[in-house]
């Protein structure tokens, strides 16, 4: 029997396939922009250059400075640049750090942003923004920031490195885990995060076989793309709040830190919705969500414990002192990589 519910999806457009790049320019002119400013990550260097010539005149200007977690001065000086150039669009070329950026210009000026991502973070899909100053991390939800279109392009993404590849994964399968159980959690995020996953855990075993197989990559971004619209959806609960404090506070790497905390939350968690358990369970290929995506994470290489991350044993018992809800046995664990 399917339970009363209610659900909010965010609406835009998605165009995907190997060599999508080349319509960016047309999905800019379909919006209607005509000042495009192009931000993009150090490695999409070349492809920003693309999609710069192909804009010709609707070109406005390019910002490449990016860096991870959005800091203030970041932000205030490409929202400078964006009134300088009267943009009235953004085109992000990179992962959730570039995407982020082009978020906190629309966050205060009224531009629609052309997302173009290169890793598997899923910020392109969901109205969730953040900026970080003095050492802390604010986050919000403003459908402002929302991408008006989502341009996939597995090409991309051939050159990731297998160990950023992998940890991206998990952070795409920390969206998916999570949305099963959050408060909004209902019907269609469960069916979406079920079919994230399973294209997830695919495109990781193909990719580590052959990283720049384009097919598989495809999958990595298809369930990109499914993860963080249910995230978008489902909101975040215990496992997300509880990575925003660590990586706020102790300035720990976004992706590797869910790796380390998703499976411990979930041999918490999982257990309060057995039939979404049983789905992810079976999307995985595994007998047990929680060690399954332990066993996942460690057979792709990427650190299973804070410890690995740098994180001492004090700050693991402060954060759980300092988190609103009882933590302290997950992140004992999380800090030492326990099996679950
Ligand atoms: P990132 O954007 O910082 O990218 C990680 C590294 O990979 C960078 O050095 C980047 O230059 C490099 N890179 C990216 N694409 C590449 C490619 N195709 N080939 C080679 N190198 C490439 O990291 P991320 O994990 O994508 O994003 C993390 C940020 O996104 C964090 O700030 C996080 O808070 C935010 N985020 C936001 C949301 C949201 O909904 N708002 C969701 C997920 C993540």
């Amino acid at each position: 029997m399917i339970e009363a519910f209610a659900h909010t999806s965010y609406a835009g457009r998605v165009v995907f396939g190997p060599g999508s790049l080349h319509q960016v320019a047309a999905e800019v002119e379909l919006l209607g922009i005509r000042r495009a400013l192009v931000i993009a990550t150090g490695s999409a260097g070349q492809a920003a250059g693309e999609v710069q010539a192909g804009l010709k005149e609707r070109f406005a200007g390019r910002i490449d400075g990016v860096r991870q977690h959005v800091p203030t001065e970041v932000a205030q000086a490409a929202r400078t640049k964006a009134q300088e150039v009267q943009a009235d669009g953004i085109i992000a070329i990179g992962g959730g750090s570039a995407i982020g950026l082009a978020k906190a210009i629309a966050l205060t000026a009224d531009v629609q942003i052309v997302a173009v991502p290169t890793t598997y973070a899923g910020s392109e899909m969901t109205p969730v923004w953040g900026e970080t100053s003095g050492g802390s991390k604010t986050t919000g939800t403003d459908v402002t920031v929302l991408p008006k279109t989502v341009v996939y392009d597995a090409q991309l993404t051939l050159g990731l490195p297998l160990n950023v590849t992998a940890a991206s994964v998990a952070n795409a399968l920390a969206h998916c885990v999570e949305a099963v159980w959050t408060e909004k959690a209902n019907p269609i995020t469960e069916t979406t995060a079920v079919e994230a996953a399973r294209a997830l855990s695919i495109g990781l075993k193909q990719v580590i076989q052959s990283p720049a197989d384009v097919a598989a990559r495809g999958n990595l971004l298809y369930g990109a793309c499914l993860a963080g619209s249910a995230l978008a959806s489902a909101g975040t609960g215990v496992h997300h709040k509880l990575c925003h404090l660590l990586g706020g506070t102790y300035n720990l790497p976004h992706a590797e830190t869910h790796a380390a905390v998703l499976p411990q939350v979930t041999r918490v968690k999982a257990v309060e919705v057995p039939r979404a358990k049983a789905r992810l369970e079976e999307a995985l290929q595994t007998d047990d969500l929680a060690t399954g995506l332990f066993d996942l994470f460690e057979a792709a290489k990427v650190p299973t414990s804070l410890q690995a991350l740098g994180l001492t044993r004090e700050q693991a018992v402060e954060a759980a002192h300092r988190f609103p809800g009882d933590v302290e046995e997950i992140l004992t664990k999380a800090w030492a990589g326990t099996r679950p």
